[in-house]
């Protein structure tokens, strides 16, 4: 595996291998690689013939209170596990590297990015769209992989390679889930025992929405009322910053909900935000943990 932090390194290798026909997959991360990450890197190497992975914790991202500061870097570790998985390339480029002195160019996206936790994140997609922009165009992929964890992340990023013309493949993949539902997160480990106890109520409320949704509900309020009754099962500890239903391409709460809808949560537990979200129809294909062969980490 090469390990890269030089944008024209970077490029300049992918170009290599788009001529040699080669089919690149890019997995961006942020580090502190746990199983949902490896879940796509596993997707790219399965269906792509080079596979990169950019770690790259991008302050542009972060709210000036949010956890950029305490947020966990383990590269060392990321670089073992990602080479023993067979990764062609790491890109790991420093914050110099990928914002250079007097930066003041953004892709800021509307609409989408107003809703959900773009409602709570002024800035948040601003720092998302423009370092996924730049990765895209420095690592000139085929196909790029993102967790439905984010889904909103993926919606947003979805639209904006279509508004803007950018000639890669967004491949979602699903959340892998502690064997409780707890979706995995490089967040996770701030919590606490009690809190990490609770946590599994946000699970439990997507539950909560698909089966009332599934057994006939079709009043959103009730659903809604569903969710944050499961919520409230977590002990005070788990504190709503909104459960919401909303069309997976507008994002809007649906008048009647179909189940391509999706129930979403963000929440805290402690200071520690967690995000969830599950369709309210078809088959759960979430990866629950602990079950034989599928972990790494
Ligand atoms: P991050 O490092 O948090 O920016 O995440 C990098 C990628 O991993 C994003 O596309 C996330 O959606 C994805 N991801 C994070 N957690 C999970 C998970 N539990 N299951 C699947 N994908 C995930």
């Amino acid at each position: 595996m090469e390990t890269i932090k030089k944008k024209t390194r970077a490029r300049d290798t992918v170009a290599r291998w788009n001529s040699c026909g080669f089919d690149v997959g890019l997995v961006p991360t942020m580090g502190a690689l746990h199983q949902g990450h490896l879940s796509l890197v596993e997707a790219s190497l399965s269906e792509c013939d080079k596979t990169v992975v950019s770690i790259f914790l991008n302050p542009t991202q972060f709210g000036r209170d949010e956890d950029l500061d305490q947020y966990p870097r383990q590269t060392e570790t990321d670089l073992r596990i990602l080479k023993q998985m067979g990764v062609d390339m790491a890109f790991t480029p420093a914050k110099e590297e990928m914002y250079q002195e007097n930066f003041c160019t953004w892709v800021v996206q509307e609409y989408l990015t107003e809703k959900l936790c773009g409602a709570f994140r002024p800035d948040h997609f601003r720092g998302v769209c423009t370092v996924v922009a730049k990765l895209f165009n420095t690592i000139q992929a085929k196909c790029a992989f993102f967790g439905r964890k984010d889904f909103q992340q993926a919606a947003v990023i979805k639209r904006m390679i279509r508004d803007l013309d950018i000639p890669i493949t967004v491949r979602v993949m699903p959340t892998v889930r502690e064997k409780d539902g707890l979706a995995l997160s490089s967040r996770n480990r701030y919590l606490s025992q009690k809190e990490r106890n609770s946590t599994a109520c946000l699970h439990k409320a997507l539950i909560a929405a698909r089966e009332g949704f599934q057994s006939g509900v079709k009043d959103i309020d009730i659903l809604l009322g569903l969710m944050r009754e499961r919520l409230n099962k977590g002990g005070g500890i788990i504190k709503p910053q909104y459960t919401e239903i909303v069309a997976p391409d507008t994002l809007n709460r649906p008048e009647t909900p179909s189940s391509s809808d999706i129930a979403a949560i963000a929440a805290f537990a402690g200071d520690t935000r967690l995000i969830d979200n599950m369709p309210l129809g078809g088959k759960n294909r979430d990866i629950y943990l602990n079950q034989a062969g599928n972990e790494r980490v």
